[in-house]
């Protein structure tokens, strides 16, 4: 089976529809858009600073990669301190240079919708996928669009992956947060994490800001949080250490990240999978904005080749196992994180990283270049080049 023929009714037709505009969604929507396709992007949210879902850490290896606007993010963050459950004598681990910066989200969407829609993609807003692949799809707020290809960039819980038979995240984190405003010049840029089973069974509690706005969270594995993660967040934020007072109304952030690594089965002639539908999030630092940037270049490479050739052959390009082959070191980690089940356990995990050794290990996964692995490397994947080089590189409208 080949790329679905263009109907000849009056439905409205285009060659790609991408179901979200979260950042993989928005970032795919407009290099296909660049790629001369006709491309349509629908979000069930009104508006993209509505129902934000993460924090907007974003890592160095991102920054240098990627071109994102200075203006959007804070200050750069070098200091690193894990606190175990006691919070006692945390360790600071400290880079000798910025490793990550916290971006404000809302208006990071507002670029990469703009962004879409001067590349050529249409960008609605308050529309749901209701269903449907390649060919007919049936839209709710909207007249229905018959597309050539789907791109599947609607969460963790994607919808897009089910209709089109792909596979589907089985293993999730849930993870909430609470953002708020803070006196700038209060705050020295630190990234606060700590150990607990108790309040983040699984993962961390954070506390980090961008020098305008401070975010408290927690994630962890859903069944072992009997308290429930908004009692769990609340209880941690009115300890947590690092916080900063509240000058401003306090936002609620949070859902579901998949941890189980990419998926294999990514791709088929009617759609493909993109960000955390495609499980593209670091299973061990629960990290999933770079591989959204990262990934959605192969995916909008791929797709305009199939596009314009019709070989199924170029989606083979698109499979999730070579890149799950590089998560086997991050998913074992994931496995001992998830093994910290009492406070006894993860006071000796953190003296464990007090050595020499332990810092060692502790600033590689903190401060490495590894959390999502390359994707330029694959494959037939296009080579990623970072930067003023990467704007020169990338195909434009005549
Ligand atoms: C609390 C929390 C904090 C996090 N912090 C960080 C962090 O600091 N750094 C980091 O790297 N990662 C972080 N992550 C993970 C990261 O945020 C996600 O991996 C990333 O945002 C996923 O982007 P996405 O575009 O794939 O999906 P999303 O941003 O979830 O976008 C999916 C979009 O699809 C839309 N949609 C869904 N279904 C439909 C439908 N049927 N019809 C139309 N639209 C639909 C949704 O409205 C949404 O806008 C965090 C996650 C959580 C939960």
């Amino acid at each position: 089976m080949g790329a679905a023929p263009l109907p000849s009714r009056s439905v409205h037709t285009v060659d790609v529809l991408v179901v979200g505009a979260g950042l993989a969604g928005l970032h795919t929507a407009r290099l296909l858009a660049l790629r001369e396709l006709s491309v349509m992007v629908v979000d069930r949210r009104r508006s993209l600073s509505a129902g934000i879902r993460t924090t907007g850490i974003f890592v160095r290896r991102t920054l240098e990669d990627f071109d994102l606007p200075d203006h959007l993010l804070g200050p750069g963050v070098r200091d690193v301190l894990l606190y175990p459950p006691s919070r006692r004598a945390p360790i600071r681990l400290t880079s000798d240079r910025d490793e990550y910066r916290v971006a404000d989200m809302a208006a990071v969407y507002e670029h990469a919708h703009r962004a879409a829609e001067a590349a050529g993609a249409r960008v609605l807003l308050g529309v749901r996928y209701d269903g449907g692949s390649a060919g007919l799809v049936r839209l709710a707020g909207a007249e229905p669009v018959t597309a050539r290809f789907v791109v599947g960039a609607d969460g963790a819980r994607s919808r897009v992956a089910r209709e089109l038979g792909l596979d589907v995240n089985r293993r999730f984190l849930v993870g909430a947060e609470i953002a708020h405003p803070i006196a700038s010049g209060t705050t020295t840029p630190a990234f606060h994490c700590v150990l607990d089973p108790r309040l983040a069974p699984g993962y961390l509690g954070w506390v980090i800001d961008d020098g305008e706005h401070s975010h408290v969270g927690v994630a962890g594995y859903p069944h072992a949080m009997r308290a429930g993660i908004r009692h769990l967040l609340d209880d941690f934020a009115a300890h947590a250490p690092g916080r900063a007072v509240p000058t401003g109304p306090i936002e609620r952030r949070g859902g579901p990240i998949p941890v189980g690594g990419v998926l294999r089965r990514l791709a088929c002639p009617a759609g493909l999978l993109v960000g955390d539908a495609a499980g593209a999030v670091s299973p061990l630092t629960a990290g999933g904005l770079d591989p959204c940037l990262r990934m959605s270049e192969l995916a909008a490479a791929v797709a305009s080749a199939y596009l314009r050739t019709g070989d199924e052959r170029c989606l083979d390009r698109y499979a999730g196992d070579a890149l799950r082959r590089r998560f086997r070191g991050r998913l074992l980690l994931r496995r001992v994180l998830a093994g910290i089940r009492s406070p006894a356990a993860a006071e000796a995990a953190v003296a464990l990283l007090r050595g020499r050794a332990g810092r060692a290990a502790a600033a590689r996964i903190l401060f490495g270049n590894g959390s999502f692995p390359a994707v330029d490397s694959l494959p037939g994947a296009p080579a990623h080049r970072g930067g003023a080089a990467a704007r020169a590189a990338r195909p434009r409208r005549p």
